[in-house]
């Protein structure tokens, strides 16, 4: 018989009590029936953490936390404004092989007002406005924001949910995305919740996050892809769970499984002919909902509209 994962790692934790408060509750729903999930997983710091795992809302989360201070150096290191950096080709950016534009069309007019959350050097904020959008963005870091608004894209500095500029929240949209970056939001519920009271009537929420149960994690640690800074590694079923309680209905789960069949770091290759190849490949592997093993997928492409 084959174990799940989860059970395989699984294991009790001993409870401390600091005054009426567990302190190892889950820190997104305050659930106390949580778990250590794995063991020893290596940060960039050189540190390493557990990773647990909560029963009820099912994110998994590295515990303790490191707190900002210790990724900012990793943060900072991110090269925005290096010379020779560039937007890709925007009829290659835009092409209908993209799985993303391809949803985009499929669920969305691509008309009206866009929001890209966390739009880093704003990239997708870009491609959300040559497929036809009036795309905003906001970004926490002042370089990558500056760096975005050089390149003539309105990105504003700020965070979801403590600290969203009026320039962002003072306007209604009809697609907003969170594109890689919902694992670093300390606070799932009440983001979704303002996205929520942001988007029109009709609005698409567009999230693309790898997820907890890939294969990748297998023999890689939980901090190698998104630094030592992450808040939440997202599960399928977190993505359900918290969808549901903010007022989304999932309308399509797309996904990949790429990264079996690709070594690590192919992602990143620059090369003309090379990141065609692996272009092609990432595509082909975009799987739709009904073929994919969508709870061992490493990547997924979530669009949700308001209930
Ligand atoms: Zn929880």
């Amino acid at each position: 018989m084959h174990n799940k994962p989860e059970m395989a790692y699984g294991e009790a934790i001993l409870k401390k009590t600091i005054g009426d408060v567990m302190e190892d509750n889950c820190p997104f729903c305050q659930n106390s029936d949580v778990y250590i999930y794995k063991r020893d997983q290596k940060a960039r710091s050189g540190d390493s953490r557990s990773i647990y795992k909560c029963r009820k809302c099912s994110a998994l989360y590295p515990y303790p936390k490191f707190n900002k201070a210790e990724s900012s150096k990793h943060l900072l290191s991110i090269s925005t404004n290096q010379d020779g950096y560039k937007f890709d080709d925007p009829t290659r950016a835009v092409s209908h092989r993209n799985p993303l534009v391809k949803i985009l069309r499929k669920c969305t007019k691509c008309r009206g007002t866009a929001l890209d959350i966390g739009t880093f050097d704003g990239r997708f904020c870009f491609i959300l406005g040559t497929v036809g959008f009036r795309a905003y963005g906001v970004e926490p870091q002042k370089n990558a924001v500056e760096f975005a608004r050089k390149h003539g894209l309105e990105v504003f500095q700020g965070s979801f949910p403590e600290a969203v500029p009026e320039e962002v929240c003072g306007r209604k949209y009809d697609l907003i995305s969170l594109m890689e970056i919902l694992c670093y939001v300390d606070n799932i519920e009440k983001t979704l919740r303002m996205i929520n009271g942001m988007l029109n009537d009709d609005g698409c929420l567009l999230i693309k996050n790898h997820q907890g149960y890939s294969r990748y994690y297998d023999s890689n640690s939980y901090f190698s892809r998104y630094g030592d800074y992450i808040q939440c590694i997202l599960t399928i079923e977190s993505l359900r769970y918290y969808l549901n309680l903010t007022g989304f209905k999932i309308v399509k789960i797309t996904g990949e499984t790429s990264t079996d069949l690709l070594p690590l770091g192919m992602g990143r290759i620059r090369n003309a002919f090379l990141g065609k190849v692996v272009n092609k490949i990432y595509n082909f592997t975009m799987l739709e909902h009904t073929l994919l093993d969508i709870k061992r997928a490493d990547r997924l492409i979530i669009t949700a509209k308001k209930i």
